[in-house]
């Protein structure tokens, strides 16, 4: 049943523009359009994780992202280059690591980010509700601190008028970013995700992680450097969307480093003995499938995707079907195209929407663009926005050793122009900074060029120290065409890593890959 107006409050506020998360998307629009003449709401609420962690203003970046996780992959790192003083003839000793230390600074610091946004919002005199929001029709949102409340309201129960809000807009934008997926095994209550991992007060002696992308292997290595003894498995391959022959080269070192895999693995069952976890799975191999157990672990994580809580929005009733939502809570198409919105007056932006790279920048530009367009349909302009390049972004796994990229991997650039069109050339390197030491000292360079006139580089991808630091720049060229044979004619610096991308000259498509002969 759905609710009458005559149950909603007489006393409703009125906005041009509501936002519906406040995380890297919705923050950047109201960051965007603060100190302007339009009136603007923003929604943001955290329903506990199921082990109950919850975290305030600033969306999953800021909370259990990419803040935490930068400081985590650090401190590993620090832990990690002790190892570099011996050789420098520097006496160096860890005294001790308070695992519970790190956390409540990492906490403490998140919290104070949290106060920068509240402060944002406040200074650009955006209204800020710490409330769930649900649309309840095509300008009107209510929310609420108890997501029953709102169940209740749109069941047409009586719910008193002081436990929720009601706001008419103009125009809304939904910004929910996504939520950890957790498989329905039996013990998955036992497991945590990465929603709970940077809330843990003891690192753990052994820790199991389900998962085969960037965010497993991320907190795979920081928790391997900081001490843990880590296994991490996947139901498939790991790294599948990385290039395969970087993601190779990650995998080798991972192991060299003490990380343990295994791969074409599928949970089945998570059993708790006393304070200890072991997961049941099943295992693929040439013989068949068999069935093998993890056992003794402290935490089992899983970081096997994420997806949106569309279903809270109640949009299929409130905008009598029209808004198109995937099968895994997606919004399909905005910003692939110019004239892209969910409804006549509602647009998404960040990892809410199908097939954009779950990432901040993305989100935050997204959320810039879409300001402007929002602007001019208050002034009765509806102009269309620019669509944005999503094949040429930069990332960063923040790993042990790092890994960043821009643009194509080969295989991507293989199945877009074909074998005949691609060519690709590699290197290892060496990272002067360790030369003293007797750790892993290699470094990876890859392009993926265009066999076209002086070569345009669709790709390049780069394995070393502040590896996300070295690609920033590069990427900078790749958006205005940058080509092989004006990389080459560039001066390096020396002796750093990066100049190594300079003059590659050899083939990653050498049947000698990987033997002295080829890229070291
Ligand atoms: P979010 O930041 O998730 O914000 C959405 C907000 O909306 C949340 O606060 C949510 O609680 C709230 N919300 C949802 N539904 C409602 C509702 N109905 N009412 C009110 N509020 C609601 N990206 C990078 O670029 N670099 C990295 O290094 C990186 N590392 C990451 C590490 C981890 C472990 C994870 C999980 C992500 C990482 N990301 C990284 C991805 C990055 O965090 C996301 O791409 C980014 O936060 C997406 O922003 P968003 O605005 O779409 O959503």
């Amino acid at each position: 049943m759905k609710v009458t107006k005559a149950m909603l409050k007489a006393e409703t506020l009125s906005f041009d523009i509501a936002i519906v998360g406040g995380g890297s998307g919705g923050l950047s629009i109201a960051k965007q359009m603060s100190g302007g003449s339009a009136k603007i709401v923003v929604f943001d609420f955290v329903k506990p994780s199921p082990k109950g962690s919850v975290w305030g203003l600033g969306g999953t970046c800021t909370n259990v992202g990419c803040i935490p996780k930068k400081i985590f992959h650090t401190a590993g790192i620090m832990k990690d280059q002790l190892q570099l003083y011996s050789g420098m003839g520097m006496d160096v000793e860890l005294k001790s690591l308070e695992f519970g230390n790190l956390t409540k600074n990492v906490q403490n610091y998140i919290k104070s980010l949290n106060f920068l946004n509240r402060t944002m919002l406040m200074k650009g005199e955006i209204k800020y509700f710490n409330e769930l929001a649900t649309f309840y029709d095509k300008e009107t949102i209510i929310s609420s601190k108890n997501p029953q409340t709102l169940i209740h309201l749109l069941q047409g129960e009586e719910v008193k008028p002081e436990d929720y809000n009601v706001i008419k807009f103009k125009q809304a934008v939904i910004a929910i970013g996504g939520r950890p997926v957790m498989p329905k095994i039996p013990g998955i209550e036992h497991a945590i995700s990465s929603d709970d991992v940077f809330f843990l007060k003891q690192l753990p002696k052994k820790a199991l992680i389900v998962g085969g992308g960037y965010i497993a292997h991320e907190c795979g290595c920081y928790l391997k450097h900081l001490g843990s003894d880590v296994t991490i498995i996947t139901r498939g391959r790991f790294m599948r969307q990385f290039d395969d022959q970087v993601a190779e080269r990650l995998h080798g070192k991972f192991q060299e480093s003490g990380l343990k895999f295994s791969g074409d693995t599928t949970p089945l069952e998570i059993v708790k003995n006393g304070d200890k976890l072991s997961l049941k799975a099943a295992k693929k191999s040439e013989k068949g499938e068999e069935n093998i157990s993890f056992d003794d672990f402290d935490i089992i994580l899983f970081a096997i995707a994420r997806e949106p809580v569309t279903k809270d929005l109640n949009l299929n009733s409130a905008f009598d079907g029209q808004v198109n939502v995937m099968k895994d809570g997606r919004f399909k198409g905005m910003f692939k195209n110019e004239k892209e919105r969910l409804a006549e007056n509602l647009y998404a932006v960040g990892d809410c929407l199908e097939d954009v790279p779950q990432l901040t920048p993305v989100a935050i530009r997204a959320g810039r663009i879409l300001s402007g367009r929002l602007e001019q349909r208050l002034n009765g302009i509806d102009k269309e926005h620019p669509p944005l390049n999503y094949e040429l972004f930069p990332t960063t796994v923040f790993t042990s050793p790092e890994y960043s990229y821009s643009g194509f991997s080969e295989q991507q650039a293989i199945e877009k122009y074909g074998k005949d069109k691609v060519i690709c050339y590699h290197r290892e390197g060496s990272a002067y900074e360790k030369a003293l030491s007797d750790t892993d000292k290699t470094t990876y360079f890859k392009i993926v060029c265009l066999k076209e006139k002086d070569e345009p580089i669709l790709g390049m991808h780069f394995v070393g120290p502040n590896a996300g630091e070295v690609m920033q720049g590069f990427y900078v060229a790749m958006t205005t065409g940058l080509t092989k044979k004006a990389l080459d004619e560039t001066y390096g610096i020396h002796p750093i890593c990066a100049e190594d991308f300079i003059d590659l000259n050899k083939l990653s498509t050498n049947p000698d890959c990987g033997k002295s002969t080829c890229c070291s």
